[in-house]
C-alpha cells in the first residue's frame, strides 16, 4: 500500500478509514522483556503462520484521538485511561501488559512523528490512534504466547457517525459477549463475533445493533462499539451498570460532565421494556463520540426517544461541553488534556 501524502489529503471528506502514514510504534516482548524498537516505517508485520493470535485470538486494542486546537496545538483526551484499560485487557487475554508510562509517551511520539497529519481544526476531523499487541508464538497447544508484538498506528479520521445526526438502531438477538466472558476486555473476538448481526442489521438499514444482557436478555447492554445513555423524562443521565460491556473513557468522562450539569447521573441496570421511559438516548464513544439514537426498533416495535431527525436539547449540551474540553475551549476542570510537544 502507497503511503499517505499530507498535501494530497482531503481533510473535509475523511471516513473512517486506514491511511498508511510515514511512522508508527513497536516494541516487542521476547526472553521476559519488552525491547523497544521505537518509531519504524514498515507499516507490515512479519509472523508465523502457527502465531497464537491467528489461531487463539491472543489480540488486545486500544482507540483514541489527537485533537489539533485552534491555536494549532494537539490535544490528548485522557490517554492515561487507555493505558490502564490495555493493561486489564492484557490481563484478562493472560497477555504480558506493555508498561502503562511508556503507553502515553508512545503515544506522543506517535503524533509528534505524524503531525502533518493531525488534521486542520475546522474540520471537525481528529488523528485516530489504535495501539494494539498481539501473541505472536508459534504454537498449536492452547496457551498464552511467550512472545508479543505491541505498536499504535495512527491514521486521520472524519467525525465516524457525523456530528449529533440521529441514527436508527435495533435490538440484536445475539450477543455481543458471554456473561462472565471478556465483554470488558477491548479484543478483536468481542468484533468478530459482533460482525454478522451488525451486518444484518445494515441490511435491514440501521446503523449498528444495540445488544442486551447476555444471561436474560432483559437489560441494555451497549451498542457494538459505544456505550448506551438514556435521559429520563424528569432529566435524570441513566447509563447500564453491566459487567459484560466495554468500560469507555467517553461513557466515565460524560458522567463526570453531567454530574457537573445538575443531570444527577446513574450507573443502573436498564430494563430493555422500559426504554419508553427515556426522552433522549444516545451512543457514547471515542469514535461515536456523543451520538443520538433516532430510533431503537425491539421486536418489530420502533421507539423513537427523541426525533428521527435532531438532537435532544440534553445531548447537545453534553456534546458541546465534552468537546469544548478535547479541544480546550471549556475549563478542563479535572485535567483530561494533554498537550502534546511538537517541536
Ligand atoms: C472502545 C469501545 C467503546 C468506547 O470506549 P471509549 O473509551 O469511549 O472509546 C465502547 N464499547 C466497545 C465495545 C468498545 O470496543
Amino acid at each position: 500500500m502507497a503511503k499517505a501524502v499530507a498535501a494530497n489529503m482531503d481533510w473535509n471528506h475523511l471516513g473512517f478509514q486506514y491511511w498508511d502514514l510515514p511512522y508508527r510504534y513497536q516494541a516487542v516482548y521476547r526472553d521476559g522483556e519488552w525491547h523497544e524498537d521505537g518509531l519504524i516505517e514498515d507499516s507490515s508485520l512479519t509472523f508465523s503462520e502457527a502465531a497464537e493470535d491467528l489461531h487463539y485470538g491472543q489480540e488486545v486494542f486500544e482507540g483514541l484521538k489527537a485533537y489539533r486546537c485552534k491555536d494549532g496545538n494537539v490535544n490528548l483526551f485522557r490517554p492515561d485511561m487507555n493505558a490502564q484499560r490495555m493493561e486489564n485487557s492484557a490481563k484478562r487475554l493472560s497477555m504480558v501488559p506493555f508498561p502503562k508510562d511508556k503507553f502515553v509517551e508512545a503515544v506522543k511520539a506517535v503524533v509528534k512523528a505524524n503531525q502533518d497529519f493531525v488534521p486542520p481544526y475546522e474540520t471537525g476531523a481528529s488523528l485516530y490512534l489504535r495501539p494494539f499487541m498481539v501473541g505472536t508464538e508459534p504454537m498449536v497447544g492452547v496457551k498464552p504466547s511467550k512472545t508479543y508484538v505491541f505498536r499504535i498506528f495512527a491514521t486521520p479520521v472524519g467525525a465516524y457517525i457525523k456530528g449529533l445526526t440521529p441514527m436508527p438502531y435495533m435490538v440484536s438477538d445475539y450477543d455481543r459477549a458471554a456473561y462472565a466472558g471478556t465483554g470488558q476486555a477491548k479484543t478483536a473476538g468481542n468484533y468478530a463475533g459482533s460482525l454478522y448481526p451488525a451486518m444484518k442489521a445494515k441490511a435491514a438499514g440501521f446503523a449498528d445493533c444495540l445488544y442486551l444482557d447476555p444471561r436474560e436478555h432483559k437489560y441494555i447492554d451497549e451498542f457494538g462499539g459505544a456505550n448506551f445513555y438514556g435521559i429520563t423524562k424528569d432529566g435524570q443521565f441513566v447509563t447500564p451498570k453491566s459487567d459484560s460491556i466495554l468500560p469507555s473513557v467517553t461513557k466515565k468522562s460524560i458522567l463526570r460532565i453531567a454530574e457537573r450539569q445538575g443531570l444527577n447521573p446513574v450507573e443502573t441496570q436498564i430494563k430493555m421494556a422500559d426504554f419508553d421511559q427515556f426522552a433522549e438516548a444516545g451512543a457514547m464513544g471515542t469514535a461515536a463520540v456523543i451520538s443520538p439514537v433516532g430510533s431503537l426498533t425491539y421486536k418489530d416495535q420502533k421507539y423513537v426517544p427523541f426525533s428521527e431527525t435532531e438532537a435532544g436539547p440534553v445531548t447537545k449540551k453534553l456534546y458541546e461541553e465534552l468537546l469544548g474540553i478535547q479541544y480546550s475551549e471549556r475549563e478542563d476542570f479535572d485535567n483530561w488534556v494533554q498537550k502534546v510537544d511538537l517541536k
